[in-house]
């Protein structure tokens, strides 16, 4: 259930209410909006009772669930969660953030050079993944701690802030050290352990929606993070798996209105990974611009054909610098800005 609070509602009428839903055995979600505080409860096995908290000063009204995510749910922030990364504002409407990098830390070089190309630019996110989930074995598994090390280096000397993957629950902690924002890959979006773990962090997670994943499963593998106090998380739409050959993963704008009308977290679109072909990324970076995306995630490293993962869809510097070049102006018309 939701208890959506009065605008006018006093900071004691909300504890209140968040100290009966305690009172009943429960838990309190506060979220405070543009105009109103709504509370959501979890904790709870069956149906809550709305009549303890019915009658208390400042609410308005009570909404019950019946979905299995309630946290994630737009009613509880009508106006939009907008994330704040090191200054860099994500979701809310105006703004299209992109953030951008190589599919791997390779070196210090590789990561210094797309820093300071990113920075120059205005892109205030750098990307870069340490671990990474490879399909075999036996390919290139991600430098790991040398990796966050260098992710390190980069956010001290460029003053940028950094997004890397998590893979599991042991390496959480070290991964935090490293990065401003944890990504959760599409291979473990119901790793629910994961979920669990990063919900009782404080640092924002991009969680990317599973190659098999219905956007239901997306909302509620969200619904862990949040249930578990984190409620800095944004979405991304990487592409699913279909029985079309022609790209790597079918990209699937449609989920992007559907989120938005159901759910106030950002959802941002990672064109490189659904498409897989370099040179088909940036039309479909337009389309997620004009389909109302938050962001984008792209591949970005100065020599793609060389990379040691999916160079297949990186683009080179000059390549980055067209495709967001070509953006502005339909961003412009659109009423977008992009940061
Ligand atoms: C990545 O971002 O490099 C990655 C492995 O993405 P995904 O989890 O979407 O496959
Ligand atoms: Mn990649």
């Amino acid at each position: 259930m939701l208890v959506v609070m009065k605008s006018e509602a006093t900071e004691q009428q909300i504890e209140a209410v968040c100290a009966e839903i305690r009172k009943q055995g429960l838990v309190p979600h506060p979220m405070p909006g543009a105009g109103r505080t709504a509370i959501g409860i979890t904790g709870n096995a069956g149906p809550v009772n709305p009549l303890p908290y019915e009658s208390l000063g400042g609410v308005d009204q009570c909404i019950p669930v019946t979905k299995g995510y309630k946290l994630v749910k737009r009613e509880m922030k009508p106006e939009g969660t907008v994330l704040d990364i090191r200054g860099v504002k994500i979701g809310g409407g105006k703004t299209f953030t992109i953030i951008a990098g190589p599919c791997s830390v390779e070196s210090i070089e590789q990561m210094r050079t797309v820093a300071k190309f990113l920075k120059n630019l205005g892109v205030g996110i750098i990307r870069g993944g340490a671990f990474k989930p490879r399909t075999s074995p036996y390919s290139f598994q991600g430098l790991e701690q040398e990796g966050l090390g260098i992710l390190r280096q980069i956010r001290d000397e460029f003053k940028i802030a950094t997004i890397t993957e998590v893979m599991d629950t042991s390496t959480v902690e070290d991964v935090a050290k490293s990065a401003d924002i944890f990504q959760i890959g599409a291979r473990n979006m119901q790793n629910f352990s994961l979920l669990k773990r990063v919900g009782k962090e404080r640092q924002p997670v991009f969680l990317k929606r599973g190659m098999s994943a219905t956007m239901e499963e997306l909302l509620m593998a969200a619904e862990y993070v949040l249930a578990g106090g984190n409620y800095q998380v944004m979405l991304c739409e990487r592409g699913v798996r279909t029985f079309a050959d022609h790209a790597r993963n079918t990209l699937d704008l449609s989920v992007v209105p559907s989120v938005q009308k159901l759910c106030h977290l950002p959802i941002l679109v990672d064109p490189s990974h659904a498409i897989g072909r370099r040179e088909f990324v940036e039309p479909m970076a337009r389309a997620a611009l004009a389909c109302g995306a938050d962001g984008l995630m792209i591949e970005v490293t100065p020599d793609p054909d060389h990379a040691l993962s999916d160079g297949a869809q990186t683009l080179d510097i000059a390549g980055f610098e067209a495709l967001l070049k070509g953006l502005r102006p339909l961003a412009q018309a659109l009423g977008r800005t992009i940061n």
